[in-house]
């Protein structure tokens, strides 16, 4: 079948539009097609080869759709099903049997191995493969093959389009407060970053019992949205001490810090936020081989620097949850989404880096 895609042909280049053929979904997988997919900085680190994904290659986690087609032996969703495709994971290792997906022993090869882990893709290019399933899906296109582990059903009557960026961005940003944080009553929490994965986080802490809720960034215009997503405090950290404001602000540092911008320099301004017992929870994205340090002394004092992905639980869970949160105006993720189509990919992914726009969403051509 031929698909519209935007295809990475080599690294450090732009995005470039074409057809391609797509195969048919083998056992357990689903072919999808694609009606809108978000754009997520992580993409951005593949086209520059910071998260090594081979090329040429189809990227775009945040793909979301309905169901044209199943592979043998799917049972959990059919045909015409509208669904979100979240991350991938290999359901018999240690760590996936014990609940924790997000971190699968395969998670490496799932994500950026450039294909299935037989070695095959599912897209090609005058008879010579593509690489495929990025994060398992591979979504700048029309048509994706997922499988069905994958998959989290959409609920009835809602616009479909607007589900992708749930599959990542957004999920990490809340799931970092509800599973790995969780601040309870009276506690103080300092998000660094607040383009669209902090947004989300401060949206989520907003649900929690949280007293302060800091929002840190270099841009007025960006803090201004964290003040009416929840925050009860910002910090232009280009014209203030962040750290230094934070202890004004709780009259002590901070219970938790949430570092969303992969920055080293945040990173560590994240870590020097949190005091005692404090937690510094890691999830922006860095440059491959990116080192960041720590004081040593107040890190004995039982600080705890941690790292996260995705925002932990599955993908079932902290989706459908953050989709009833939505639905009762107490996480307005969709405010930040913006609509570029397929052709425009360059664009929009300048406009997220540029900060002009929060969270891009590719419409696909059908
Ligand atoms: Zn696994
Ligand atoms: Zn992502």
């Amino acid at each position: 079948m031929r698909v519209t895609a935007a295809v990475l042909n080599s690294y450090d280049t732009p995005f470039h539009v074409e057809e391609l053929e797509i195969g048919e979904p083998g056992a357990g997988e689903v072919r999808v097609k694609i009606l809108a997919a978000g754009i997520c900085h992580t993409d951005g680190l593949a086209q520059h080869a910071d998260l090594p994904f081979p090329t040429p290659g189809v990227l775009g986690h945040e793909g979301a759709g309905v169901i044209e087609k199943i592979g043998q032996g799917v049972t959990s969703v059919k045909v015409g099903d509208a669904v979100i495709i979240g991350w991938p994971w290999c359901g018999v290792c240690e760590h996936c049997i014990t609940g924790n997906p997000r971190y699968c022993d395969q998670l490496g090869p799932l994500l950026a191995g450039g294909g299935r882990s037989d070695g095959t893709t599912s897209l090609s290019r005058d008879g010579k493969p593509i690489h495929s399933h990025f994060f398992g899906q591979s979504s700048f296109s029309t048509f994706a093959i997922a499988h069905e582990s994958s998959l989290v059903k959409a609920p009835d009557g809602i616009e479909v389009e607007k589900l992708g960026p749930l599959a990542c961005g957004i999920s990490t940003g809340a799931g970092a407060v509800f599973n790995a944080l969780k601040p309870g009553l009276g506690s103080t929490l300092v998000v660094y970053g607040t383009g669209a994965v902090g947004l989300a986080a401060i949206m989520a802490a907003k649900n929690t019992g949280a007293s302060k809720i800091i929002g840190v960034d270099l841009h007025d215009s960006r803090l201004k949205l964290a003040k009416k997503y929840g925050a009860t405090h910002v910090i232009n950290a280009s014209k203030q001490d962040p750290v230094e404001e934070v202890k004004k602000i709780c009259g002590r540092l901070a219970d938790f810090a949430l570092e969303c911008t992969g920055n080293t320099k945040v990173v560590r301004q994240a870590i020097d936020s949190v005091g005692m017992l404090g937690t510094a929870c890691l999830i922006g994205g860095a440059p491959a081989g990116a080192e960041f340090s720590a004081d040593h002394l107040t890190t004995l004092w039982g600080k705890r620097i941690v790292g996260m992905l995705g925002g932990e639980s599955t993908s079932k869970k902290l989706i459908s949850g953050l989709l009833e949160l939505n639905a009762q105006g107490r996480f307005p993720y969709d405010e930040l989404l913006v609509e570029y189509p397929l052709s425009q990919i360059n664009e929009a992914l300048a406009a997220s880096y540029s900060g002009e726009v929060l969270k891009p969403v590719l419409r696909m051509p059908h």
